[in-house]
C-alpha cells in the first residue's frame, strides 16, 4: 500500500478514473493493477486556489485490505452490571464498550431523554425558564445532544478516533465524517444518532433510567450503592461521567472527603461575526456558495497566558447554555448545513490556579469564580431593564478594545437578546485586559477580523470543567475510591465531545 495525495477545484468532483490513475503513478503500476483506492483524509486549502486536498491509500491488485471493524457488541441481558452515571459522550460510549466487553451497562440520567428534552430547550430559549435537570448540558446526549457536533480532538493520546468515528457512522452520521479533517454532524443530526446510541444498548440488554438524578453514591464491601433520591441501584462498579456542570456532584465528593482539586480553565466571550466576512477572510474573497462554510481558529500569547479561539460555529447560532437560574452562559450551535448568517466562536483567556482573587479558595475556587462572573452577567441585564431574562450583556468588538459602550448592536443569532453593556468593566480585568490586546493582533492573520460589525456577548465561561476529580494514571480509578471511575469533561480529564467519548472507552475498559 502506498499513500499520496491528490488536490481537485472544490467544486469539481474527483472522478473514480482519476484516483486510480494518480494510485496507479503511485504505485508504480499499470491501472488495471490498482487493486483499491480508499480515500482515507480530505481538507480545504485555501491558502492560494481553493482546494479539497485528499489523502488517498492505493493497494495493489491481490493486496489484502482491512476496513476498520467496530468490535460486536454482546448480549447483555443476564450480565453484571456495571452503573454509568451521565448519558453525555463519555456516558454513552462507555455504556457501548461495556457491551462489547460483555458486561450490562445502567446509565442513570438526571434529565429527559432526548425528544422530550427539546420541549424544555425552547421554553429556555423562548421564556427563559431554566430546568436544572433539563437543559442545554443535561439531558441524553449531554452537553454533546445539541451541541455543534464538531468531532475534533487536539490529543491522539486518548485513543483511536476512528473507534468513535465509526460508531457515528454506525448509528447514522455521515461518512464524511471518516475523511474530514474537521468532521462535523450538526446539531439537527444529532439527536436521532444519540436515540440510535440508546435503541443499541437496550437492545442488547443494556438499560436506560432518565429523570434519575443521582444525589448520593454508597460504598459498600463488594461495590455500590447509587441513590436517585429514594430509588437505589447496585453495582460493584460506577463509571462517573457526569459533566463540567455538575456542581452538585462535586458537592457530594466534598462531603464524603474523597480528593477533588481546583483545575484551570478558561474564561471570555462569544465573538459573532457575520459569516458571509469570515468567508471573505478566509476565502481571500473569492468564497462561492458550493464551498464549505469558512472556520476559523488562533491562539495568541498575551501577558504570559494563552488568548483562544474555543468552539468555533461556521454558520451557527448562540445559545443559552446555563444550568441554574440567575446566570448567563452562552455557547454555539450549528445545523449539518452550517447556512446560517453568523459565525460565532469563544474567544477566551487561559486561567489558572491562581489566577482568581483571594477570596476564592480551596477546591471549588475556580468553580466558585466561574459561577460568580455568570452571575454578574445575569445580574446586569436583569439590573438594566433586559426584557429576557437570558439576555446577554454585549459590545461591539472595537468599543470593547476601546472602553466605549456601543450606542447599538448588531442583530445577533442569541434568541433572548442582547443588551449594550460594558462588557470590559464586567470581565475580570486581567481577562478583559488579555482581550482587548489579542483581537487587533488576531486581524494581523485575518484582516477584516477586527471591527465592530463583530459582537461580543457576556460570557464563555463553560469551556471545561474548573474541578478535577484525580484518577490513579493506571487503573483510572479515582485516587480514593477504588471501583469508581471518574470519567470525561467533568472529570477534568477531556474536553469535547471525541475526547470525552474516548475518556468514556478507555475508563469502560478498566471496569
Ligand atoms: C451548546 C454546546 C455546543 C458544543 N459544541 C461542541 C462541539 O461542536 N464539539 C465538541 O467537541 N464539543 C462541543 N461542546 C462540548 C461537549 O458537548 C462536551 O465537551 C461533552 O458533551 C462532554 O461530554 P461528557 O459526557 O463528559 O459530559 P456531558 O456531555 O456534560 O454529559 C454529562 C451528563 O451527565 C448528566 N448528569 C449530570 N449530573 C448528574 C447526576 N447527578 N445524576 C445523573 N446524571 C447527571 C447530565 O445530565 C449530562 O447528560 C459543546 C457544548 C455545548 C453546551
Amino acid at each position: 500500500m502506498k499513500e499520496f495525495e491528490i488536490a481537485r477545484k472544490i467544486g469539481k468532483e474527483l472522478t473514480e478514473a482519476e484516483l486510480k490513475e494518480a494510485a496507479a503513478k503511485a504505485l508504480g503500476v499499470k491501472p488495471e493493477k490498482v487493486g483499491r483506492t480508499v480515500v482515507v483524509r480530505r481538507s480545504v486549502d485555501a491558502r492560494q486556489e481553493i482546494l479539497y486536498r485528499y489523502r488517498v491509500q492505493a493497494y495493489r491488485e491481490g493486496e489484502a485490505y482491512e476496513p476498520y471493524q467496530v468490535a460486536p457488541y454482546q448480549d447483555v441481558h443476564q450480565a453484571d452490571a456495571v452503573i454509568v452515571i451521565g448519558a453525555g459522550p463519555a456516558g454513552m460510549f462507555a455504556a457501548l464498550k461495556l457491551l462489547q466487553k460483555g458486561l450490562k451497562p445502567i446509565v442513570l440520567e438526571r434529565g429527559k431523554d432526548v425528544e422530550r428534552r427539546k420541549v424544555d430547550m425552547a421554553k429556555l430559549s423562548t421564556q427563559g425558564v431554566i430546568d436544572p435537570d433539563s437543559n442545554y448540558c443535561y439531558g441524553e446526549g449531554g452537553a454533546g445532544a445539541f451541541s455543534d457536533g464538531k468531532l475534533f480532538t487536539r490529543s491522539s493520546k486518548r485513543g483511536d478516533i476512528r473507534e468513535v468515528l465509526h460508531q457515528l457512522v454506525a448509528f447514522g452520521a455521515s461518512e464524511d465524517i471518516l475523511i474530514d479533517a474537521h468532521p462535523h454532524i450538526g446539531t439537527d443530526r444529532l439527536p436521532e444518532i444519540v436515540k440510535n446510541i440508546r435503541q443499541c444498548i437496550e437492545d442488547h440488554g443494556g438499560e436506560y433510567r432518565f429523570d434519575s438524578r443521582v444525589t448520593d453514591i454508597v460504598r459498600l464491601a463488594d461495590g455500590f450503592e447509587v441513590h436517585c433520591g429514594s430509588t437505589v441501584y447496585k453495582a460493584g462498579k460506577v463509571i462517573l461521567a457526569t459533566g463540567h456542570s455538575a456542581r452538585d456532584i462535586y458537592e457530594l465528593f466534598q462531603q464524603k472527603g474523597w480528593t477533588l482539586e481546583a483545575k484551570g480553565f478558561a474564561l471570555g466571550v462569544r465573538v459573532e461575526h457575520p459569516q458571509w466576512l469570515i468567508n471573505q477572510i478566509r476565502y481571500h474573497g473569492k468564497y462561492q456558495p458550493f464551498m464549505p462554510t469558512a472556520e476559523y481558529s488562533f491562539v495568541q500569547q498575551v501577558e504570559d497566558r494563552g488568548v483562544f479561539s474555543f468552539c468555533m460555529c461556521p454558520g451557527g447560532i448562540l445559545v443559552p447554555s446555563s444550568t441554574e437560574d440567575g446566570t448567563v452562559v452562552l455557547n454555539g450551535m450549528s445545523n449539518a448545513a452550517r447556512n446560517s448568517k453568523w459565525a460565532n466562536a469563544g474567544v477566551v483567556v487561559q486561567i489558572e490556579p491562581g489566577d482568581q482573587p483571594a477570596e476564592y479558595e480551596g477546591p471549588f475556587a475556580l468553580m466558585d469564580f466561574q459561577r460568580d462572573i455568570e452571575r454578574s452577567m445575569y445580574q446586569w441585564v436583569s439590573q438594566h431593564g433586559g426584557k429576557h431574562p437570558l439576555s446577554a450583556p454585549a459590545q461591539r468588538m472595537k468599543d470593547f478594545c476601546r472602553g466605549i459602550v456601543s450606542a447599538d448592536l448588531p442583530k445577533t443569532s442569541y434568541h433572548p437578546g442582547a443588551l449594550s453593556a460594558p462588557l470590559h468593566e464586567l470581565l475580570p480585568e486581567h481577562v478583559a485586559l488579555r482581550l482587548r490586546r489579542a483581537f487587533p493582533q488576531v486581524d494581523r492573520q485575518m484582516h477584516g477580523y477586527y471591527t465592530n460589525d463583530a459582537l461580543l456577548l457576556g460570557v464563555e465561561s463553560r469551556t471545561s470543567s474548573p474541578v478535577r476529580l484525580p484518577r490513579n494514571p493506571e487503573t483510572l480509578e479515582h485516587v480514593d475510591v477504588p471501583g469508581l471511575y471518574p470519567c470525561g469533561e467533568g472529570a477534568g480529564y477531556a474536553g469535547g465531545i471525541v475526547s470525552s467519548a474516548l475518556d468514556g472507552i478507555n475508563c469502560a475498559e478498566k471496569c
